[in-house]
């Protein structure tokens, strides 16, 4: 049985959209015309991207270099950049440069073209992360205007709801609402305002004081938290939303912050453990989009450890009544797009309550041993080949790696919705996925890849959301 060919199509948690030109300038009052977002051509005066960093200045008319197109907004300047949307551009130049609207694959911000992408990608629906507004809206949080960063959240996420994600995207673009986040009451109202209208997903930051904003061991965001509660709205953290890669030093190249993604999920992850949240809103669901899942059964075995043995001086005695382990697997989602550690651990944990386990359905069947369940069929080896394999037949016909845009041939034709009768099968389906996704990933994969590990939660987010 070739896991390619025998399940169904992904549901990808971590997409990304790149907003069209008109998502602000026709949806902000015209007095906002001058200072809303909008896009203007220019080529770049200065490029950089050091210490987690990104520092673009735009350049002026006539200056040499590239014309990219640049969002303006008060006083930002933002282009849009290959590392954007990277899709069908080999590996090698994926740089940090700027593009236009038409250096970009049509899928990247038009809906029937995306979804003619999802069909060559094996994916039935994407939940997609903003780009300008940046992860969780951080954008217009820094903003000087207020008044006009909360037009600038609803646009959005009006935009969201009546286009991108509008009757044109039948149903297989899941939306994910912004919120004002410098102001709780306003906030908890766009997430039931959205909610009230189908979206069951907003974006959050991993580590709100990065952003200069109270943390989740303050009331702060309690009205959000119920609103999220009471609506079956999931809190949904991408890794960067606290505008900081994990630091070490100030001249440390991209590839340092890229590595240690997953650090600011970990530490984001033990802060909502411990805050007592999930004791007060029983229905509040977290997830980590691009988080990784490799270190998670490390860190519940620590976090375990200190909340009974540091009970005494630990600060959460008073509010946090079960173990860290046991609220995590009713109340956290792990994401990953390429971990094959996290994949094998998931299915070693000796802890049965991970949700990454439960999602994954990678649980070893009754009587078999998890060590002798290594392989696809236990055998050393067996499953990259049958990946190596599948990867051959999913690629396009006629499509080279790193063949740009257009170039792509037709979705190559797939039997229809197969049952998952074991363990063992996802399990060989999600490893299929991931040597998929790390040879195609120039080619049609977004750049924030499709993550496969929340395939249980996001169908019940998406059944929901339609
Ligand atoms: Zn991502």
């Amino acid at each position: 049985m070739e896991a390619q060919e025998t399940f169904p199509r992904v549901i990808s948690v971590d997409d990304r959209t790149v907003e069209p030109p008109h998502v602000w300038r026709d949806r902000l009052p015209s007095r906002y015309r001058d200072t809303g977002p909008r896009i203007v051509r220019a080529p770049p005066r200065e490029m950089t991207f050091l210490g987690g960093r990104f520092a673009p200045v735009m350049g002026a008319k006539g200056d040499d270099g590239p014309v990219g197109h640049w969002w303006v907004y008060e006083d930002l300047h933002r282009p849009l950049t290959r590392l954007d949307t990277a899709v069908g551009y080999d590996r090698d130049e994926i740089r940090l440069e700027v593009i236009t609207y038409e250096q970009m694959r049509p899928g990247s911000f038009s809906v029937p073209d995306r979804l003619a992408d999802m069909d060559v990608n094996h994916a039935q629906s994407a939940l997609c992360f903003p780009t300008f507004p940046r992860f969780c809206g951080q954008t217009f949080t820094e903003a000087s205007d207020r008044g006009l960063g909360l037009l600038c959240v609803r646009a959005y996420n009006d935009w969201t709801v009546e286009e991108r994600c509008g009757p044109e995207a039948r149903g297989r673009l899941i939306p994910l609402a912004l919120v004002p986040l410098w102001d709780p009451e306003p906030a908890a109202a766009e997430v039931r305002r959205n909610a009230a209208r189908g979206v069951r997903a907003f974006a959050f930051s991993e580590i709100p004081p990065h952003l200069g904003l109270p943390s989740v061991h303050t009331d702060h965001w309690d009205p959000s938290l119920r609103a999220c509660d009471e609506t079956g709205t999931v809190v949904a953290m991408h890794i960067g939303s606290s505008s900081r890669m994990p630091p070490t030093s100030a001249d440390a190249p991209p590839a340092v912050g890229s590595a240690i993604t997953f650090a600011n999920c970990c530490f984001s992850m033990v802060d909502w453990l411990m805050s007592g949240k999930f004791e007060r809103f029983p229905n509040l669901r977290i997830m980590y989009a691009e988080g990784q899942i490799g270190w998670i059964p490390y860190i519940l075995e620590r976090a375990d450890v200190v909340w009974e043995e540091n009970r005494a001086w630990g600060g959460v005695a008073d509010k946090v009544t079960r173990p860290p382990s046991e609220l995590f697997a009713g109340h956290v989602f792990g994401c990953f797009f390429d971990d094959a550690f996290g994949l094998r651990t998931s299915t070693r944990s000796a802890r049965g309550t991970s949700s990454t386990r439960r999602t994954t359905r990678t649980r070893a069947p009754p009587g078999r041993s998890p060590r002798r369940w290594g392989g696809a069929d236990g055998a050393p080896g067996a499953g990259r080949r049958r990946a190596d394999r599948a990867r051959q037949r999913h690629r396009p016909a006629g499509a080279d790696p790193g063949r740009p845009l257009a170039a792509l041939g037709p979705a190559p034709a797939r039997p229809g919705r197969h049952p998952v009768t074991s363990p063992a099968q996802w399990r060989r389906f999600l490893m299929a996925e991931r040597e998929h996704m790390r040879t195609n990933s120039g080619q049609v994969c977004d750049p924030c890849i499709r993550e496969t590990a929340m395939v249980d939660t996001l169908r019940d987010v998406h059944e929901r959301s339609l």
